[in-house]
């Protein structure tokens, strides 16, 4: 069992009996109580802030932090002792003491009154807030090795996703209760994977900016978004890398998608920061792990590239289409940890434009078209235009990255400078121009934009752009990214699955998305 603990800091007891009654309703599975956050830890206030958490009927852990490990006051060492020890007098399931003072006179009253109470279990912590700790497993070991009875628990700030493996790696060979946990953004998905892997609790905050520890998501957020309870031993695991990723409309999508179709699967945001030594860390640390049950990947910016790289040189297979684009957005994880690679950008691109025009993509036959932007972005959607005998022009910010990318394609190159005097059927936005926060702007000169022409901005947040309002004044025909976006999920969910998509999952994909938009 793990329980999905709110994390309450306690400010007086009406407002612990306001706060659980929320985390009841929420969805929570337990409480835990930061006894610190009272400003006088009297025996009236003590006793009734726990009586009043008992009102939500769920299992409670006290505390009271030592400032030295997150504490929010500084109450001294005999208070928070004392509070400790009326905590178990209420009979609480569990007590939270700091595995650093856990010494001498603290541990000979603490194990006396757990021993008398007979219903109250020692939980032994430490916290780490720089990083990770020395050795995870010499100090699981130690605090089993002092009190072979109590549940260490070992938290520990993650400066990069990668940190959270050693934590995985004890958890997974653990042998009784534990809770083990990564703070920080980075550490998010130790979180969300504590079930998965049997960590006795994982913490979640009432609301938003009501955090006790950094990285924590809210309990609503556990529930829905990342489906905590759905999630078992033999979830299978999916997410997409990038940096950023928390804007990524792809965890909503595909964990949606996963709810409706009742599968086993959860899709979470693996933000890999840094550059290819960081995600090549990130994919072989995984790929080394099969018990984790990783099983797929999206990949975004910027790691295309070096995702392509790394395949084909540890991976089994890359996708001719990939190793064409140059770059992977998709990688699948199979038996022995073996990678594939595969493109859907190309797809979904190609898919949202003809979809929208009503036409067979060979009809783009000799259409003149303007791709603005030379990335990754850019390269899939020049592929498919190519394939198909479309006439290209290239216009990019760094004339060079589009000249290179116009002698691969038999295509024109030209600077933004030269968009005012633009003249083609379709034009597609393959730069973050215009995109939230900057939604003022647009690619493109309005005037250049006339009635008949298509206009494509792969561009989806916000829904309808500055170059899509531009495009419809002038009698344009409009394209969202959004279309590209459910295209090329649709076409991910079949490399992830192995199932083709049924008949209502493109509308079922493009409801969520737009959903999510409108938020
Ligand atoms: P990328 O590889 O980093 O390429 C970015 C492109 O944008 C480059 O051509 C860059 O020009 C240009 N650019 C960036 N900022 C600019 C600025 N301020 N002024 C002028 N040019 C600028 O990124 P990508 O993977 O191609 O993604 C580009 C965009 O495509 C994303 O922002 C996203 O909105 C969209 N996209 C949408 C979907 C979808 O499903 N709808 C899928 C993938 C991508 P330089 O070469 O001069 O740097």
């Amino acid at each position: 069992m793990t329980y999905l603990a709110a994390a309450i800091e306690v400010h007086s007891p009406d407002h612990v009996k306001e706060q659980a009654a929320r985390a009841a309703q929420l969805g929570a599975e337990m409480i835990e109580l930061r006894l610190d956050g009272l400003p006088n830890l009297s025996e009236q206030a003590v006793r009734d802030s726990i009586r009043n958490a008992k009102s939500s009927e769920l299992p409670i852990i006290a505390t009271c932090r030592d400032p030295k490990e997150g504490g929010v006051n500084s109450h001294g060492p005999d208070q928070r002792l004392q509070t400790l020890l009326w905590a178990i007098e209420e009979n609480v399931e569990f007590v939270d003491c700091e595995y650093a003072n856990y010494k001498e006179d603290i541990k000979e009253q603490l194990s006396t009154a757990v021993k008398k109470a007979g219903s109250t279990r020692l939980i032994l912590s430490a916290h780490q807030f720089q990083g990770k700790f020395n050795d995870l497993q010499v100090l699981y070991d130690c605090i089993l090795a002092v009190e072979p009875d109590a549940i260490p628990k070992l938290v520990y700030q993650a400066n990069h996703i990668n940190d959270c493996f050693e934590a995985f790696d004890v958890l997974h060979d653990k042998d009784g209760d534990v809770i083990i946990l990564c703070m920080g953004p980075a550490g998010m998905i130790s979180r969300i994977l504590a079930k998965k892997l049997g960590s006795l609790v994982s913490y979640a905050s009432l609301e938003t900016a009501a955090e006790t520890a950094p990285g924590q998501c809210t309990v609503e957020q556990m529930r829905s978004l990342y489906r905590w309870d759905r999630i078992d031993t033999e979830t299978h695991l999916y997410g997409i890398i990038g940096d950023p990723v928390g804007h990524s409309m792809s965890p909503r999508n595909f964990n949606s998608c996963f709810e409706n179709e009742g599968m086993n699967r959860l899709y979470l945001p693996l933000h890999v920061q840094g550059e290819r030594e960081d995600l090549e860390t990130f994919l072989t640390e995984v790929s080394q792990r099969q018990w984790l049950d990783f099983h797929g990947f999206s990949v975004t910016i910027p790691h295309k590239t070096a995702s392509l790289f790394y395949v084909e040189n540890h991976g089994e297979y890359v996708d001719p289409l990939a190793g064409k684009i140059g770059a992977a957005n998709t990688l699948k994880l199979g038996f022995g940890g073996i990678l594939t690679a595969y493109n859907t950008d190309y797809i979904g691109a190609l898919t949202a434009l003809t979809q929208a025009m009503g036409i067979d993509k060979h009809d783009l036959h000799q259409c003149e078209v303007a791709v603005v932007g030379a990335g990754g972005a850019a390269r899939a959607v020049i592929t498919g235009l190519a394939d198909v005998g479309a006439h290209i022009t290239i216009y990019n910010r760094t004339l060079k990255r589009a000249q290179s990318l116009a002698d691969e394609y038999k295509a024109k190159a030209k600077s933004l400078d030269e968009l005012g005097e633009l003249s083609a059927d379709i034009i597609i936005n393959c730069t973050s121009i215009g995109m939230h926060p900057n939604v003022d702007a647009s690619p493109i000169p309005a005037e250049v934009i006339r009635e008949g022409m298509v206009v494509f901005d792969t561009v989806y947040t916000p829904l309808e752009t500055l170059l899509l309002k531009d495009a419809k004044k002038a009698g344009a025909k409009c394209v969202s990214g959004i279309e590209m976006f459910v295209h090329q999920a649709l076409a991910q969910y079949k490399i992830f699955t192995g199932q083709e998509p049924g008949a209502d999952l493109e509308g079922f994909m493009r409801k969520t998305v737009l959903e999510a938009l409108s938020e």
